[in-house]
């Protein structure tokens, strides 16, 4: 189908600004991921509407992708072939308050869903940190907030709804299917296409949000336990330059007992007086209100504003999760190569995951703590950096974030996954022709 035939069929549709989106690629902009730096490798792409609608077009097409909000960065979601998006799909399908669990449709996105949660009542235990990203998009790739105790976002998922290769919709569970389940959460798109997904929610709370600039190194590596764990959710930002943190973001909830005591200094660092950006000369328009401002948890939790642009745009991104036993070892092994890191670099970024037990989760069985760098888009360079960093890394057996850049080689995944080849056959159960594979999951899961 040519981009005129798409538009024709799909003009009915025109009302929903979802749809405007796609004409807007169909007048002429390439598809491309969020960040611009990959262009997809085919640009059929059709919006579904409904089950039905998912299931004809699988049951038609002998390969296919699934688009979610396109915020990866490597080709994982790409595909020579055809793109199914769900994003016309983005409505609450039912909120249970006894159960506390909400089920929605897979093409809705956290932004969409929080303030309807909240205004309900309700919360989800943790964000990333931008609310643009959809659901679904975000289980399967095991995206990740920051907090000793918060497991990444695909913990909450209790019931996955899928269409298969065949057409069938599937329907999973936490309570009824146990280790399929499991391995199905963190499905790399690899399984189907997620129709429907069932998160836990809690009752809604409030959270506040400190800054404090410049924490010394040496104060790090004195109490790094006591600092991740200082609060809700912690986040250090770093150029790795000058023996120090640029910024200690803390997310507490405001509860009592619970409260995080915003001193004028922690260990070391000074609270900042004004909002900043993680790239200190980047707005703050664009972040989450700080200063101590209560606030809705899903203003809080993501530290980009809905509705703005996220981090710097025109960037690159990699992240590895190295178990939280090593996590000093590993800060200081990417600190002294900080000469070769920052000028590629906008900003590096440390977060803390518990662990879970979905099988393709980089936190299988494993705290971790998060190594994240956010490059400048200059991949010759940045492509040349990563082995590097991962070499520093091996010995820690960190497990690159499977929606980031990386280049970690398929063996090292291999060995580092211990459920792969679960993974593998539960992938060929539902998918036995490879309807769903790409060059990314032939290369990484499947060679
Ligand atoms: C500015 C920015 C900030 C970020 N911050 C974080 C962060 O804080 N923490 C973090 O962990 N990550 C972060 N990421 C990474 C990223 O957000 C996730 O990996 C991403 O959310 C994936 O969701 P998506 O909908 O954009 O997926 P896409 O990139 O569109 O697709 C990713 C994969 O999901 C599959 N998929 C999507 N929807 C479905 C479906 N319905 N059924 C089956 N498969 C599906 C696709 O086929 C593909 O395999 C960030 C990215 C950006 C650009």
């Amino acid at each position: 189908m040519d981009k005129r035939t798409f538009i024709r069929l799909f003009s009915a549709l025109i009302a929903s600004p979802v749809i405007s989106n796609l004409l807007a690629w169909a007048s002429g902009d390439k598809l491309k991921n969020w960040a611009g730096n990959l262009e997809y490798s085919t640009e059929n792409l059709y919006p579904a509407n409904s089950l039905d609608q998912i299931r004809e077009f699988v049951k038609k097409q002998s390969r296919l992708k699934v688009l979610g909000t396109r915020h990866c960065f490597n080709n994982i979601a790409d595909s020579k072939y055809n793109f199914l998006s769900l994003k016309p799909m983005d409505k609450v399908v039912a909120l249970d308050p006894e159960a506390r669990t909400v089920t929605v449709e897979a093409g809705m996105s956290y932004g969409q869903l929080c303030p309807y949660l909240d205004s309900k009542g309700f919360a989800l235990h943790n964000l990333a940190s931008l609310p643009h990203i959809s659901i679904a998009g975000a289980c399967t790739t095991a995206t990740h907030g920051s907090g000793v105790k918060n497991g990444n976002l695909a913990t909450a998922a209790s019931a996955l709804e899928i269409v298969t290769a065949d057409g069938e919709l599937i329907k999973l569970s936490r309570q009824n299917d146990g280790e399929t389940f499991r391995g199905a959460v963190v499905g790399l798109g690899a399984l189907g296409v997620i129709a429907k997904v069932t998160l836990d929610i809690q009752p809604t709370f409030m959270m506040r949000q400190y800054v404090y600039e410049n924490l010394p190194l040496a104060q790090l590596k004195e109490h790094f336990d006591a600092i991740e764990s200082s609060a809700y959710s912690v986040s250090l930002f770093t150029d790795w330059q000058k023996q120090r943190l640029n910024e200690v973001w803390i997310k507490s909830r405001v509860e009592a007992g619970h409260a995080f005591d915003a001193t004028p200094e922690f260990f070391g660092a000074k609270l900042a007086t004004r909002n900043l950006h993680p790239i200190a000369e980047l707005s703050a328009e664009n972040c989450t209100e700080q200063m101590g401002v209560p606030g809705p948890w899903y203003e809080r939790l993501p530290h980009f504003r809905m509705g703005f642009t996220p981090s710097a745009g025109k960037e690159l991104q990699s992240e590895y999760f190295v178990p939280r036993e090593h996590a000093l070892e590993a800060i200081l092994a990417v600190e002294r190569l900080r000469d070769q890191v920052t000028p590629h670099l906008m900003i590096s970024e440390i977060r803390a995951i518990a662990a879970d037990d979905l099988w393709m989760s980089p936190c299988y069985k494993q705290a971790c703590i998060t190594l994240h760098f956010t490059w400048k888009q200059d991949w010759p360079a940045v492509s040349k950096l990563l082995p590097v960093i991962e070499k520093e890394l091996a010995p820690f057996n960190a497990r690159p974030h499977w929606g980031k850049l990386f280049t970690t080689s398929p063996a090292s995944l291999k060995s580092i996954y211990a459920k792969l080849p679960e993974f593998v056959q539960l992938s060929k159960k539902y998918d036995p022709q490879g309807k769903f594979r790409n060059e990314f999951l032939e290369r990484n899961i499947f060679g």
